[in-house]
């Protein structure tokens, strides 16, 4: 039995609020949201951070950006988006699974009403 919090999400042991899926990766909504839309895109084999993906596991989690970053763009209506990705605890990282955020970004509010 895995004890990463976001093994159990793709497995559904804890639930989320998917927003995409395929063979290789797995897309939700943050619990915490920085801001209105906050989604994090995971692969579902485990890997701790960037150091331990693969170039299949990382082509398969980019090719997919574009489309998660166009359909917030689409449903927020943000005037940015930041997309980004911590790496160890010092760099921020708190859950070692490795995450990409997706961070819509509003004029002067956090979206979230
Ligand atoms: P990190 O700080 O590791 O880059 O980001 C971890 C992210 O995972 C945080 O934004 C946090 O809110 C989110 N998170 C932690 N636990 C859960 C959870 O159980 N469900 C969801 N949906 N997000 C989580
Ligand atoms: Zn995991």
């Amino acid at each position: 039995m895995t004890s990463c919090i976001f093994c159990k999400i793709i497995e559904g042991s804890i639930p989320s609020v998917k927003v995409y899926e395929d063979e290789h990766v797995f897309a939700f909504m943050d619990i915490m949201p920085v801001t209105k839309g906050h989604v994090l895109l995971i692969p579902k084999t485990h890997r701790e951070n960037v150091y331990d993906l693969t170039e299949d596991e990382a082509s398969n989690l980019f090719a997919v950006a574009p489309k998660i970053a166009r359909a917030l763009k689409e449903e927020f209506k943000p005037v940015g988006m930041n997309l980004l990705q911590n790496n160890g605890a010092f760099a921020g990282q708190s859950v070692f699974h490795f995450h990409l955020h997706f961070i819509p970004r509003f004029d002067e509010t956090d979206g979230i009403d």
